[in-house]
Order: C-alpha cells, then sequence, then structure tokens
C-alpha cells in the first residue's frame, strides 16, 4: 500500500517497526496510523542496552503526532516489554516518542518550538490541545532541559525576588550572572526559598562562586552564609537596592517639608518628587536650571539629595581604603544632618557595609539580570490565562533557563 510506505517514511519509521495499516476517519478529520513490530525474540533493555528477552506487551497505547494535511494524526502500538537480568521487565524504547509520553518526540518538539515565540492559550489553540496538555508539554520540557544541564562553573549569582502578581506573593530567582540565565526559581523569598537552590549544585560548583548579588535580605543572607564558604567576602548588596533605600530617605523628607511649606503658601515642593530621583544630566536644559535652583536653595529636600547623591560616590571608587575613608566621613555628615529618614539609611548602611564595600571587588549588580527581568515580563504576558504559580515558575525555566528542551527520539 502507497500510504503505509508513505507513512513509514515520514514517520522515519525503521526496522524492526513499520507501519502496519492507515486508516483515514474523514468525518472526524484523523488519521489513525497502526504501527507494528517483526517478530523478535529479544529486545534491549531500555536501561542498560543489553539485550533482553521479550516479556510481552503493554495494551495499545496511542500517541498524537504532527497533523497530515490538518488532519489530526494519531499513531497506535504495543509497545514491548523486555525482562533484562539486573533491571527486569521493562517498557522497551521507542523510536518515536519518550517514555510514558502522549505525544510524539517531533510533536513535542513543534510545540516546544511554538511555545518559545508565542503564548501558551495560542499554542494550545492552534495545536488543539487542553490547557493540561500544554503545561505537561512545557513541564516535562522544563524537567528535560534541567536534567541535561552540565555542572559547569557559576562564578557569579544574582539573588532576586519578583513579586508575582500583585500583593505579597513572591518568587526567588537565582540568576547566573554571567550567563544571564535564570538557575533556579522557587516560591517565596525564605531563608528556605533559596535553601533548595544550593543543592542543585555540585560541591566543586559552590566552591567556585566568586560572588552573590542580593538585596539587604537577611533571610537570603543567611542562606549563602550557610552554604557558601567564605561568604562574607563574596556577598555583594546590589548597588541599585542601595540607591533605592537612599531614594526613599530623600523621597521621607520631600513629603514631610512639602507639607510645611504647602501650609505657609510655599509650593516650591510641589510635584517635584520624580525630579529628586533623576539624573540631572537627562533633564531638559530648562528643567535643569530649575532643578538647580532648588538644589542650591538651602531646603532640607536638597541637603537629603546631596546626601543621596554623595553616598552614591562610593562606587566611583577603585580602591578600599579611600571609599572607607569616604563612607566614614559621609556618615558623621548624614547622622548629624538632623534628617531623619536620612539617619536612619545611613545607621543601615552602617550595619551593612562591609558587604556594600565588596561591590568594589567583584563589580557585580544585580542590574546584570536586566535582561532577565524584561524576559519574565513577557513570560508573565505570555502565560495569562495560565496564572497559576507552578505553571509561572515553569513559564520562566522554560523562557529563561537557557535550557536544552526539546525531546530526542532513539
Ligand atoms: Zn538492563
Amino acid at each position: 500500500m502507497q500510504d503505509r510506505d508513505f507513512y513509514q517514511r515520514i514517520l522515519g519509521i525503521e526496522s524492526p517497526w513499520y507501519v502496519e495499516s492507515v486508516e483515514l476517519k474523514l468525518a472526524d478529520g484523523e488519521i489513525h496510523v497502526h504501527l507494528a513490530h517483526q517478530k523478535l525474540p529479544s529486545w534491549p533493555c531500555p536501561e542498560c542496552g543489553v539485550d533482553s528477552k521479550l516479556h510481552d506487551h503493554q495494551p495499545e497505547r496511542r500517541w498524537r503526532h504532527l497533523d497530515t494535511c490538518q488532519y489530526q494524526t494519531i499513531l497506535h502500538a504495543e509497545p514491548p516489554r523486555s525482562e533484562c537480568n539486573e533491571h527486569g521487565v521493562r517498557v522497551v524504547k521507542l523510536p518515536w516518542a519518550e517514555p510514558l509520553g502522549r505525544f510524539t518526540a517531533l510533536f513535542e518538539a513543534l510545540a516546544i518550538e511554538w511555545l518559545k515565540a508565542a503564548s501558551q492559550k495560542a499554542v494550545a489553540e492552534q495545536l488543539r490541545l487542553s490547557w493540561d496538555e500544554i503545561h505537561g508539554i512545557l513541564e516535562r520540557a522544563v524537567k528535560r532541559g534541567l536534567e541535561r544541564r552540565k555542572a559547569e562553573p557559576i562564578s557569579h549569582l544574582g539573588v532576586d525576588e519578583k513579586a508575582f502578581r500583585k500583593g505579597h506573593k513572591y518568587l526567588t530567582l537565582v540568576n547566573d550572572l554571567t550567563g544571564t540565565r535564570v538557575l533556579y526559581v522557587a516560591e517565596d523569598r525564605k531563608q528556605s526559598s533559596l535553601d533548595g537552590f544550593w543543592p542543585t549544585l555540585t560541591k566543586e560548583q559552590i566552591t567556585g562562586i566568586e560572588a552573590v548579588a542580593m538585596d539587604m535580605w537577611d533571610p537570603y543572607l543567611n542562606s549563602v552564609r550557610e552554604h557558601v564558604p567564605d561568604a562574607d567576602n563574596k556577598i555583594v548588596f546590589d548597588k541599585f537596592h542601595v540607591a533605592q533605600h537612599l531614594s526613599q530617605g530623600v523621597d521621607q523628607v520631600r513629603r514631610k517639608e512639602n507639607k510645611t511649606l504647602r501650609a505657609a503658601g510655599d509650593d516650591r515642593l510641589a510635584g517635584t518628587r520624580y525630579d529628586w530621583l533623576r539624573n540631572p544630566t537627562a533633564m531638559e536644559p530648562k528643567d535643569r536650571r530649575e532643578f538647580a535652583e532648588l538644589r542650591k536653595s538651602g531646603l532640607k529636600t536638597a541637603r537629603a539629595w546631596a546626601l543621596k547623591e554623595t553616598a552614591m560616590a562610593l562606587y566611583g571608587y577603585t580602591y578600599e581604603r579611600p571609599a572607607r575613608k569616604h563612607f566614614r566621613w559621609w556618615y558623621n555628615w548624614a547622622v548629624r544632618s538632623r534628617l531623619q529618614p536620612m539617619i536612619e539609611v545611613a545607621g543601615m548602611m552602617k550595619r551593612r557595609f562591609e558587604n556594600i564595600i565588596t561591590y568594589l571587588r567583584h563589580r557585580i549588580t544585580n542590574a546584570g539580570s536586566e535582561s532577565i527581568n524584561a524576559k519574565i515580563q513577557w513570560v508573565k504576558y505570555t502565560a495569562r490565562g495560565f496564572r497559576n504559580k507552578q505553571n509561572f515558575i515553569h513559564a520562566i525555566y522554560f523562557h529563561c533557563g537557557g535550557l536544552d528542551l526539546a525531546p530526542r527520539s532513539h
């Protein structure tokens, strides 16, 4: 029969397997391809490959394959089970699918390629798959990819938290800052969230870690200290996180001062919130001149702003000694400023200073994860309609994990 040859060829079915019959169900828009195999007394054990005697056959199973001319194409076969002396009775490896798969390897590979480029919803519709099926394909792809990962050295890590939906749901992410990929995702932002990461590394990988960028967040700090040798010399509090604390201090000073000024009919600070956060060199010349006036005004907000800018000058130093000197001088200025929010930030920076100054040694920030963050936004978007946390976690691995995802047929 011609159609048997045709399917044999397009499926790439090889001896001992062959296409026994092809059944066209026009009304259902389906093609059913029945596979059979030559009689063999022995089959390779799927575990060790040793020729083992045929035990029996599983009942008929079905696999969804790529459509042929818009017809859903379904393979049927009864998989043989071999009996290995060492591994016992096992289903043999099938050339068209992974063990337990309900789709052929080619079909899954196609779905995976599409998922890389389109939303889960669109792929589900196009391939006529249920949400569970599409999520199953994604989940298996991630599992496959994680198992294939090699224990290569990872010198610079970034630990980041990510809000999952609005409210207080968080994920913990560990990024490979040099390879810009996500290594690990866990629910929440507790110490236990990060603790789960370390067992995924080998001893060599852990000792090979040179530096870890993170927020000033004690649960993360504790986890790194417990798992990474010489952690205190390797933890770098993220520069942008430090800047954020300083900016919040400036904003608190501004809000309070604005209230006092406005009560006295002075609205110089009204609507200036974002000016104090921006870099003046990025402003229009007119705005820049106005902002310069404000800064020279002797307002408390202007002093707070100067404190912030001066603190951040720390990051311009090459050597630690002058940087430490700069910080001591700055700290004394800050604590005498009589600006309560800035005094508090200064205190916090002093307590955390040994892991702020490590920046000069390692020069890492979580900004290296920015491209990952942009991708995660996209993942959020393409996973819409599938918003449970597990699906979101799998989608992050899928799109940002740098994983080898596609199944291989045998
Ligand atoms: Zn075996």
